[in-house]
């Protein structure tokens, strides 16, 4: 590693230095923000008990000795052959990463080309560094000696109240506390304080307890034979005390949770604690009860939490006191202080990767977290990515399959609807063709619910001039403005810059502007249209915004109250409902032609999931799928619920293009508000990495500078760079020797990102 401290200081040397060649306490510490090496710090005796890894210290910095807040990572005694600072203070109690978490965040700095000071900083929560829903108060704790004594002091009834109240706590109380238990004035504490039975110190206090309702508890289910052989497979990993990685490749609906649970069991009783990430949208009340109804001390960490709320679940996390945690991606980074088991489920999700630096994914950071800690790490996804996938098929990890829907109900029947020959058709006008239409009255005729999907919000997707072909477009992005008809508005999708609907073409004032392309606001309107009387339900962005609007909008769902379900992929992921007997994909073929290697990839798992929302139950279920490309392998595969067969068409073609998950990559993003700037800037770039590449003798091939698929957002130019190479840690190095020293022009930025999921 390159970071090397290499700044020297002129103070006066302190005169226990002079005098006293032996070695001294020394401190690393790394910064957050500014330079990105670590300096060492002299750790002044005052400090020595405090100062140790992982807490927070202020140090001078720099010429001015400006004092700045930066992590310690490292302490040692060192002989010193130059002077240094000193630090000022230690910020934090206690440590707030342990050892395993300090060398983990290390592995994402070096792994994700970022510094290790910005990686600590994203990793501790900013409720947590600010200790956000606790104050300074007074603690009592019983005195060691009066607690050996206390069956032999004779006390008046209330002091002996205070005494046993305090004596059976876990954990200090403020006097306040104390007195509400005790039930009883200060007068009594005051008391004992003074006979020195009851010590005083300082420290922080909870302001409002965060623990959540007991949850009903349920009984273990008896796993069936496909769910028994997965079990056994994780328990003896959970038992071999070594880190495995093992992917369970189950079909949705195959009992997969239930086996993650038994085995956090196991994990639990050995007294360790397990962390199950999901992906946000699954983090549903019905997610958490599951868990929640199995194990007594079950923390849910997600985007919503208050910082109070959320520092208080760190520190129950980090005193032990929690058995599993679930929560989203950053969960990765909970705590705890005995870690056993790892389960990431629906690892394929893209929302794993964290698309702001440090830009990890989870899936990576659990498995350096599960290797570092010796823990087993279980991957589940009816889709598994092809990443895993491959890795689970050429050596590192063991795949565990699971074919078949718990109680054995079948898969649902998939068809394709040729939308080629819709087209022709006097009867199909709008986005429901006419095979679809009826399958929709009959799935309602019988009692059933229907779920739509179309991957595009809004109402028309485009607005074009028919006389001229001007196509209305954001001033800020080179993006197509969408029709959104609640508000009659011209809307950007990635910078919501929104403008009144026009009504005539805003180049060549032809009054017959048209409204093209179909967005779910407008696939709403036809339903309603199709099918007077029937409750529908519309889930995307644009009506989930309020918190909780997704619950509220599920449970209407599952009462039964609407009948069609119509959305974006939200509606595609992880619902459970028993009573829907058809799925209806609009488009399928929405994110088939994007610029994007994945393209085919994110398509079956799209198919795949929301085909998987129906057949929960005991009526069956059947998927209509609407596409151009009926023949399309992506589609075919999904439609036959048939994962290898799509694996095994689309890795070699991976292979060929030299695309992950055969070589690593790194996309470069260089943008800026003038075009020539950041494309000159971007080519320097492409320079120097070349040469960079060449002298390291990493086999290696670099696109660009190109102009990226969204080649213009909120007013700036962008340019992509993608290197792509077999040996990852090479191809790192290098990319790492020209970033540490990138000096772009005034206005024009980079961005780079490994492993990259977004390619727009
Ligand atoms: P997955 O996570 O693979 O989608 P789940 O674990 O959610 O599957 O199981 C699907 C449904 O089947 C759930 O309602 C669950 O309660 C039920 N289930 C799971 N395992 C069993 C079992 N062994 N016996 C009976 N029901 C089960
Ligand atoms: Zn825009």
């Amino acid at each position: 590693m390159s970071r090397q401290q290499r700044t020297l200081f002129d103070t006066d040397p302190a005169p226990w230095e002079l005098d006293d060649q032996s070695a001294q306490l020394v401190a690393t510490v790394v910064y957050p923000t500014g330079p990105e090496q670590e300096f060492d710090y002299l750790v002044p005796t005052g400090l020595a008990e405090q100062t140790e890894p992982g807490r927070r210290v202020r140090a001078p910095l720099g010429k001015g000795d400006r004092l700045l807040t930066g992590y310690c990572v490292a302490v040692q005694q060192r002989r010193l052959s130059r002077r240094l600072k000193p630090i000022r203070e230690v910020i934090d109690r206690r440590s707030l990463l342990s050892p395993s978490m300090l060398q983990l965040t290390h592995w994402i700095a070096d792994h994700y080309l970022c510094s290790w000071g910005q990686v600590l900083e994203s990793v501790i929560p900013a409720g947590v560094r600010v200790q956000a829903g606790t104050r300074e108060a007074p603690l009592l704790r019983i005195e060691p000696s009066a607690l050996r004594e206390l069956s032999r002091l004779s006390l008046p009834a209330k002091q002996a109240a205070v005494m046993q109240v305090l004596a059976q706590s876990h954990k200090p109380m403020t006097p306040t506390q104390l007195a509400r238990i005790a039930h009883c004035t200060q007068g009594p504490i005051n008391v004992l304080r003074e006979r020195g039975l009851i010590h005083v110190e300082r420290g922080r206090t909870d302001v409002q307890d965060q623990a959540s309702a007991a949850v009903p508890r349920q009984r273990r289910l008896t796993l069936n034979p496909d769910q028994q052989a997965a079990y056994q497979t994780l328990l003896d990993a959970i038992r071999s005390g070594e880190h495995h990685t093992l992917l369970i490749h189950g079909v949705t609906g195959s009992g997969k949770t239930e086996v993650y649970i038994q085995a956090i069991e196991e994990v639990v009783q050995r007294g360790a604690q397990a962390i199950v990430l999901v992906p946000e949208i699954s983090l549903t009340p019905q997610t958490l009860e599951r868990f929640r109804s199995r194990f007594d001390h079950v923390a849910v960490l997600h985007s919503h939490l208050s910082d109070p709320e959320r520092h208080w679940h760190w520190q129950q996390i980090a005193d032990g006191k929690i058995q599993v945690v679930v929560g989203a991606r950053s969960a990765i980074f909970a705590p705890t202080p005995r870690l056993g088991l790892i389960v990431l489920d629906e690892e394929h999700e893209s929302t794993f990767k964290q698309e702001t630096a440090p830009r990890y994914h989870a899936r990576d950071v659990a498995r350096a977290r599960a290797e570092l800690e010796k823990v087993p790490l279980v991957l589940g996804s009816a889709t598994p990515s092809l990443d895993s996938w491959h890795r689970a098929h050429s050596g590192p990890s063991q795949l565990i399959e699971m074919p078949r829907r718990v109680l054995d109900r079948p898969l649902p029947l998939v068809a394709t609807i040729d939308l080629r020959n819709e087209v022709h058709s006097r009867h199909s006008r709008g986005a429901i063709s006419r095979p679809l239409h009826q399958a929709i009255t009959h799935a309602l005729q019988e009692g059933g619910q229907v779920i739509l999907l179309l991957n595009r919000r809004g109402f028309a997707t485009h607005i074009q001039c028919p006389a001229c072909g001007h196509v209305v477009r954001c001033p800020s992005c080179d993006i197509a403005l969408t029709h959104h008809r609640t508000q009659d508005l011209a809307l950007c999708h990635y910078c919501d810059h929104r403008e009144p609907a026009p009504v005539d073409c805003p180049k060549c004032r032809f009054p017959g502007i048209k409204y093209g392309g179909l967005g779910t606001q407008r696939l709403e309107a036809e339903v309603q249209a199709r099918f007077p009387g029937i409750p529908c339900l519309r889930m995307d962005t644009d009506t989930m915004q309020g918190r909780g609007a997704h619950e509220k909008a599920l449970t209407a769902f599952r009462t039964g109250k609407v009948r069609i379900l119509l959305g974006t992929q939200m509606i595609a992921k992880g619902l459970d409902f028993p009573n829907v007997t058809l799925v209806g994909v609009i488009n399928a073929d929405t994110a088939l032609h994007l610029p994007d290697f994945r393209a085919a990839e994110r398509t079956f798992h799209l198919l795949t999931q929301v085909a998987g929302r129906t057949g929960r139950g005991e009526k069956g279920g059947r998927v209509l799928v609407q596409t151009f490309n009926p023949e399309h392998p992506a589609i075919q595969a999904a439609t036959r619920h048939d994962y290898e067969a799509f694996a095994l068409q689309e890795l070699p073609i991976r292979q060929m293009l030299g695309y992950p998950p055969f070589t690593a990559m790194v996309r470069l993003v260089i943008r800026g508000p003038a075009e020539a700037l950041a494309h000159e800037f971007a080519a320097r770039v492409a320079e120097l990495l070349l040469a960079a590449l060449e002298e390291a003798h990493v086999d290696s091939r670099l696109l660009g500078p190109a102009p990226a698929p969204f080649a213009r957002l909120r007013g700036r130019y962008r340019f992509q760079l993608q290197v792509q190479g077999r040996d990852g840690q090479q191809l790192h190095n290098a990319v790492r020797k020209v970033t540490a020293k990138l000096q772009p022009p005034e206005e024009v930025q980079w961005i780079v990102d490994v492993d990259p999921l977004d390619m727009l």
